[in-house]
This record gives C-alpha cells, sequence and structure tokens, in this order.
C-alpha cells in the first residue's frame, strides 16, 4: 500500500481484477427536503477512508487481498433528474451486466431506484436489506413521485425484490402499516434466503446522529457502529449483487467523524461483496 493520498478509495486498484469490483460516486442532491449538501458526499467518504486501516478485524480481512477499482464519479445534471436517473440506471446495468458488482457512493437516497431497476433486469428476483431511519415509503413527496422519502416506495413497485428494513424509527402510521422490519440480527437470519442474491441500501442517517450528524435528515434514537457490525454478520457469504451508501451531507459535521464512520461501513461492504465472489466461484 503506498501511503499516499491519491483521491480514490483506499487500496483501490488500477484494475478491478478477475472479481469486478467497483466503487462509483453517484452525488445526486436533487429532492433532500430539509437540507442537501449529499453531492460532496462521495470526494469526502474517500478523503476519510484515508484514516482508516486496510485491516478489518470484524471481517479479518485486508484490503490488500480485495481487487477492486474505483471508477470516480458519474457528471449527473442536478437540475435534470430524469437524465440523472437515466445515467445512473444505465451505469449500474453495464456493471451488473458484465457479472460485476458495484458499491455507489450517494447521493440522496433516491439513486437506488435506478441502480435497483438495472441490479434487478440482470439478477432476478433480490432481496433488498435497507438500513434507515425513515421509512421512505411515502407514494408522494412535497408533490414528487421520485424524492428521496418515496424511494422505498417505488422500489417496492418494481415487484420480485423482498424488503427486510433496519434501524427504522420515523414515518407515518400507514408507513409502519407496510414496512416490514427485521428488528434484530437474529431476525434477518431467520428471514434471509441463502440462494437468492442480496442488495444493501445503507442511508447513513440509520446511525444515531450523535455518531453520524453529517446526514440531510438526523434522527434521534438511532443505532451504533457495532450494532451494525453484527447486522453485517449475518450477510457474510450471502451472495451480496450490489450496495449503495446514501444521505451524507459532510459539510454538516465540522469534525468529519460522520464521512469516516461512511468510509468505514464502505470498507466493511466492500469486503462482504468480495466474500460473495469467493463464495459464487466455490459454488
Ligand atoms: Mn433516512
Ligand atoms: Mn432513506
Amino acid at each position: 500500500m503506498k501511503g499516499i493520498f491519491n483521491n480514490t478509495y483506499l487500496g483501490a486498484r488500477e484494475s478491478s481484477g478477475p472479481d469486478d469490483l467497483v466503487l462509483l460516486g453517484c452525488p445526486l442532491d436533487a429532492t433532500s427536503s430539509f437540507r442537501g449538501g449529499t453531492r460532496f458526499a462521495p470526494e469526502s467518504v474517500r478523503r476519510a477512508s484515508w484514516t482508516l486501516e486496510t485491516y478489518s478485524p470484524y471481517l479479518k480481512l485486508d484490503l490488500e487481498d480485495v481487487l477492486f477499482r474505483d471508477e470516480g464519479n458519474l457528471e449527473l445534471r442536478q437540475g435534470d433528474l430524469g437524465y440523472s436517473l437515466d445515467l445512473i440506471e444505465s451505469a449500474s446495468a453495464e456493471i451488473a451486466g458484465r457479472g460485476g458488482r458495484a458499491l455507489i457512493l450517494g447521493g440522496e437516497h433516491l439513486i437506488t431506484l435506478p441502480i435497483l431497476k438495472a441490479v434487478k433486469g440482470v439478477h432476478g428476483p433480490i432481496q433488498v436489506i435497507h438500513f434507515d431511519a425513515h421509512c421512505d415509503l411515502r407514494d408522494e413527496y412535497e408533490g414528487q413521485k421520485l424524492s428521496h422519502a418515496t424511494v422505498m416506495k417505488r422500489v417496492k413497485e418494481l415487484k420480485g425484490l423482498e424488503i427486510a428494513s433496519i434501524g427504522v424509527r420515523s414515518g407515518t402510521r400507514q408507513e409502519f402499516g407496510e414496512l416490514v422490519q427485521a428488528g434484530s440480527p437474529h431476525e434477518l437470519a431467520a428471514r434471509l434466503k441463502r440462494r437468492e442474491p442480496v442488495y444493501l441500501t445503507f442511508d447513513l442517517d440509520v446511525f444515531d446522529p450523535s455518531l453520524v450528524p453529517g446526514v440531510t435528515t438526523p434522527e434521534p434514537g438511532g443505532l451504533f457502529f457495532n450494532e451494525i457490525m453484527e447486522y453485517f454478520r449475518v450477510l457474510q457469504g450471502m451472495n451480496v449483487v450490489g450496495a449503495d451508501i446514501v444521505e451524507l451531507s459532510p459539510d454538516y459535521d465540522t469534525t468529519f467523524v460522520s464521512s469516516i464512520a461512511a468510509a468505514k461501513v464502505a470498507r466493511e461492504i466492500l469486503m462482504l461483496m468480495y466474500l460473495s465472489k469467493k463464495g459464487q466461484a466455490r459454488g
């Protein structure tokens, strides 16, 4: 490992190797209701990653062994939502279509919709694990059908996806009526089908805002890092075909810890995806 900061995520290589594992920034910042700033997230996560070690004591793996490439950011047009969502979908379809796996750094949560359209198009039925403080199941929000607050409703409408939500503590009575929760790692383990592909969507506001205040919509009463790692432990060996980390608004946290937490989650997810590919290879 060269000990220099080079504007890519820690440990990224020139080539992703046979595993075709990539990191891609999708800095969409268009529909946030309370406050924005998610367009600055991917760069902040990359910078924060250089404070981490390449070794994960949780998964007992080193990024030195995980071949992945950092593909930089998509050039979105913040004022043209249709264009941006189409670009995210086609980029995701290209990666999934060649048998690759992407960890996508948002951006706001709405990016999960075009990504999942693409990933589902390639993989068929998928189990979606949704980490979030919010249900995101509104039918529309501020007059918009496409919003960070409606994204899981739109995802549900794609059909063929099973969603399990973790850490949710905010929503309307109606949204909670629709929500399917995995209330503990044990419950998640009981719900997961070993053979079906998994997609992870990680809204950083699932964390308690005392740890991660740099999000668009902080919500007290959240989870802490070690609790998240307990859920990740359940996902070890599952076939994780894609993932996103969304809603980081780095400039609201002058301590930089929010970006570091996001970068650390990214390291663990990259490793989970690497382990998935190995598991697939073993058959
Ligand atoms: Mn949220
Ligand atoms: Mn969300």
